[in-house]
């Protein structure tokens, strides 16, 4: 298939407004696909590449940009061929590759495809909300429910995989968790008080909630392997982990929990270097995990078991590495792990409800967290260069909340709330600098845009009206608490929204 008529089919659906319209568009552009190039189609229709990050900055993008071609001569096959080029190229030699592939690509290319794969290559597509219409249109391109369509892209985390099984009249049926297939992490939602909380959950587990990184461990045999948030392998990093893990009974497993680094009489570390310690260059201390959850134990899948069993499984095979807390559904209960955890220096809490299954990738009612600072995960839209001290960094970040309905802007786009150039140490500042001088989108008096593709998580001490910020509403103290990249890494589709900021009002 041409690359054009992707690109066509995209502006099509994003000046269609329904969305069973929007669906319908996409699935007969999808029944044109040949399944040879179904991957990269997906790819560029939810705007990620099938190979992860290609390692192109904007910069080193736009230098191919200056001519395009006056005809559509691209193939998805030719683009999936460059992507893959570009995605391997390494070592020495490498920066060579990069760039004669890129000029190849962008020469051939006209103007709207160009701009197409530089908002795909940059990571610069809202693709929330297109994945779950996507999801439906290749339930609806292949004939199959698309209850089951969703539940196998959930499970495999993997829509072109999910789509090509699909099309190809599989029964998704039989699609459950392989132990060593990591599975999206099931995620929570916030309450300000732990009696808010049990009042969503009902009969609860009431568990304290640790700084550290969240870990989904497998094992199948005697092999174990770690996972990220956000399914990166980092096995060879966590060899604490991995010893605990393989001495644990049960048969194959996937566990879901937290690690954090401790000091040597055994208290935990600060956030910060926990996550070195997961880092390539590593860091210092050793890792300890506890766990809060069991998808896979004893020769059965458990994700469509209510909690209360898989808590029962979980704790006949991790014994005292079970995360603590209480069962309850008594207010002052909940109240009183929270004062324990709060006093042990955890963050919080975690109160989920005894009966629910684990659903996988999807922010819920039950899970509901509690933290008594308030903290948000946001999304930085341009940089101010710093004075003084801070001449030649990039400082002030310029901080937006989600708005997935457009309520006050573009539909999935984002809403400033505030900037802040606090928290932040020499070494996040080197790092930002260099980071977001590689997203660059453009250049202002005061510094520059970039690719809303950041999420900082933010503390503040409350919200305030505002009549500057088009949300109405700006964040008071804010000061970066941690950047969630990396190993911590979170979607800015997973960032907090302009309507949780601005509920802060009342
Ligand atoms: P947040 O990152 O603020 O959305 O909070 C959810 C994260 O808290 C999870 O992804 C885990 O990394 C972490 N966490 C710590 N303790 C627990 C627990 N008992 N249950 C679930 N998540 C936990």
């Amino acid at each position: 298939m041409q690359l054009k008529t992707l690109v066509d089919a995209v502006a099509e659906v994003a000046s269609t407004r329904s969305r069973t319209a929007k669906i319908e568009l996409l699935a007969s552009f999808l029944r044109q696909v040949e399944p040879e190039d179904l991957r990269t189609a997906i790819g560029l229709l939810v705007g990620k590449p099938p190979q992860g990050r290609l390692g192109v900055g904007a910069r080193g993008l736009q230098a191919h940009r200056q001519r395009a071609a006056d005809r559509p001569t691209l193939g998805l096959g030719d683009v999936g061929e460059a992507f893959d080029t570009l995605a391997e190229a390494s070592g020495p030699g490498s920066t060579a590759v990069r760039a004669s592939t890129l000029a190849g690509l962008m020469a051939s290319a006209t103007r709207s495809e160009q701009d197409h794969l530089a908002r795909v290559i940059l990571g610069d597509v809202r693709s929330g909300a297109l994945e779950g219409i996507l999801t439906d249109a290749v339930a609806a391109a292949a004939g199959q429910p698309k209850e089951l369509v969703r539940r196998a892209a959930m499970l495999t985390g993997d829509l072109a995989e999910t789509a090509r099984r699909a099309m190809a009249g599989d029964d998704l049926q039989r699609i459950g968790l392989t132990p060593g297939v990591p599975v999206l992490p099931m995620l929570a939602s916030t309450a300000a008080t732990a009696a808010e909380a049990i009042a969503a959950t009902g009969r609860s587990s009431v568990e304290h909630k640790l700084d550290g990184a969240r870990l989904q461990v497998h094992r199948t045999g005697d092999e174990v392997w770690a996972y990220t948030r956000s399914l990166a392998d980092i096995t060879a990093r966590v060899p604490e982990v991995v010893a605990t893990v393989a001495a644990f009974p049960g048969g194959d497993l996937i566990l879901d929990g937290e690690t954090l680094t401790l000091d040597e009489d055994g208290s935990a570390r600060p956030f910060q270097e926990s996550m070195s310690r997961l880092s390539s260059h590593g860091g210092e201390g050793s890792l300890a995990v506890w766990f809060f959850d069991v998808l896979h134990a004893e020769g059965r899948t458990l994700i469509d078991e209510p909690l209360e069993t898989r808590r029962a499984v979980l704790a006949r095979i991790v014994g005292d590495r079970l995360i603590r807390g209480a069962e309850t559904s008594v207010p002052g209960e909940a109240q009183r792990v929270l004062d324990d955890a709060l006093a042990a220096g955890q963050e919080g809490i975690v109160v989920k409800s005894l009966d629910a299954p684990y659903a996988a990738g999807r922010r819920g009612n039950n899970w509901v967290k509690v933290k008594p600072v308030y903290t948000y995960d946001l999304v930085v839209l341009g940089i101010e260069w710093g004075s003084g001290r801070r001449a030649g960094t990039l400082s002030n970040i310029h901080l937006g909340a989600r708005d997935p309905e457009g309520r006050f802007g573009e539909p999935g786009g984002f809403v400033m709330v505030g900037k802040t150039f606090k928290g932040m140490t020499d070494e996040i500042l080197r790092w930002q600098t260099e980071h977001f001088a590689a997203l660059e989108t453009g250049r202002t008096e005061w510094g520059i845009t970039v690719a809303p593709t950041t999420v900082v998580e933010i503390a503040i001490d409350g919200v305030q009206r505002s009549s500057r910020y088009p949300g109405g509403v700006a964040l008071r103290f804010a000061r970066v608490k941690r950047y969630r990249t990396g190993a911590d890494e979170k979607a800015p589709a997973e960032a907090d929204t302009i309507d949780t900021l601005r509920a802060l009002l009342r």
